[in-house]
């Protein structure tokens, strides 16, 4: 008889994977849902980590052959590191089912079961139940849409768009990412575009945000005409080697970050249901944050307290009278 605790994790994002992965390597017997697929959202469409240091008057790549004004260095191969979002949150929880013998379902999590205050399982799509000592939702931008956590507190979506371009020549392009001030030559707002060569040899560009509804399902979420069109106007100013058709565009997408009130994420217990956990709210930085998400909820969940990230600030007691 299999005498771990059983824990269901929702949410297949870096977030769900991560505490799925810590979990389970912990000890719980894990089951990981998913609605759609593994990264299907913003964890497989996000630009990748870094750990900046900040220099001055670099000398600039010679890729970079658009007008540039100014420029500074945040760091060097020796301080940053670079991580492709997807691949890592796929790998992460293949590891996980080969190690650890983590469950995955696909089906949509309509809601959590409660029996006298704690929970005891969820519901999903279709009728079916899956039971479990405690339940890690990790939902991301559509942590809002499940009954009973919309009226506790929101978690908006700020929705980003990205185009994933090859170029003819990529070893002509060094692994320089670029946090950019872009000033349009018609005018108009400054933009923050993001340029990130990859070591598959693409160039991932991302910006062009804004708040914006939430699709049910992260199949619908299309990007606007206008925000890829600007993307690509980038591109090509920054560099003649992005310029569409000496390029190809591999990849044009939009994606949701998922965001709180107060700015910082939503990690603990959920004030009124013993054993449901939630973990979300992670906006721009849920790669870099989310091992140590998942390695705290681990320690909350299976030991009683987190000791590898004090979760005081982050609890959901917070927006709680
Ligand atoms: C353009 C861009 C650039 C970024 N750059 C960086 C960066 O450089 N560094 C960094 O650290 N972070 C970065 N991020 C942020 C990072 O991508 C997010 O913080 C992170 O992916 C959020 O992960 P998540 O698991 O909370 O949410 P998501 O990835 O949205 O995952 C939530 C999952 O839950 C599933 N789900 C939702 N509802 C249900 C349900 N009812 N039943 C079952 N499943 C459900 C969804 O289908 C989805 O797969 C960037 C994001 C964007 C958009």
């Amino acid at each position: 008889m299999d005498t771990r605790p059983k824990v269901v994790v929702c949410g297949g994002g870096i977030i769900g994977v991560c505490a799925a992965y810590f979990l389970s390597e912990k000890g719980a017997s894990l089951t990981l849902i998913e609605q759609s697929s593994i990264a299907c959202a913003a964890s497989g469409k996000a630009a990748e980590t870094k750990l900046p240091k900040y220099r001055g008057n670099p000398k600039l790549p010679s890729w970079l052959d658009g007008p540039v004004s100014r420029s500074t260095t945040i760091g060097t191969t020796q301080t940053t590191a670079q991580v492709h979002p997807q691949l890592f949150t796929k790998t992460l929880l293949k590891k996980a089912v080969e190690d650890y013998g983590v469950k995955v379902v696909i089906g949509r999590v309509e809601k959590v079961e409660v029996v006298e205050g704690r929970a005891t399982g969820v519901l999903l799509e279709g009728g079916d139940v899956i039971e479990a000592d405690a339940v890690v939702l990790a939902l991301g931008p559509w942590t809002s849409k499940l009954r009973h956590l919309g009226s506790m507190f929101r978690v908006s979506g700020l929705k980003a768009h990205s185009i994933v371009i090859e170029p003819k020549e990529p070893e002509a392009i060094t692994p320089h990412a670029l946090f950019l001030s872009y000033i349009p030559s018609g005018g108009g707002q400054p933009l923050d575009p993001e340029v990130y060569p990859r070591p598959t040899g693409e160039v991932y560009i991302c910006g062009m945000s804004a708040e914006s509804e939430v699709p049910d399902d992260p199949e619908q979420i299309v990007p606007a005409a206008s925000s890829i069109k600007a993307l690509k106007r980038v591109a090509a100013n920054v560099s003649s080697h992005l310029i569409e058709g000496e390029a190809n565009v591999k990849a044009e997408q939009a994606c949701f970050l998922p965001c709180t009130n107060d700015g910082k994420p939503i990690i603990g217990e959920v004030p009124d249901v013993k054993a449901c956990y939630i973990a979300t709210g992670h906006s721009c930085w849920g790669i870099l944050n989310g091992p140590a998400t998942g390695a705290a909820l681990a320690e909350l969940i299976l030991d009683g307290q987190a000791s590898v990230v004090d979760l005081t600030q982050f609890t959901p007691a917070r927006f709680v009278n």
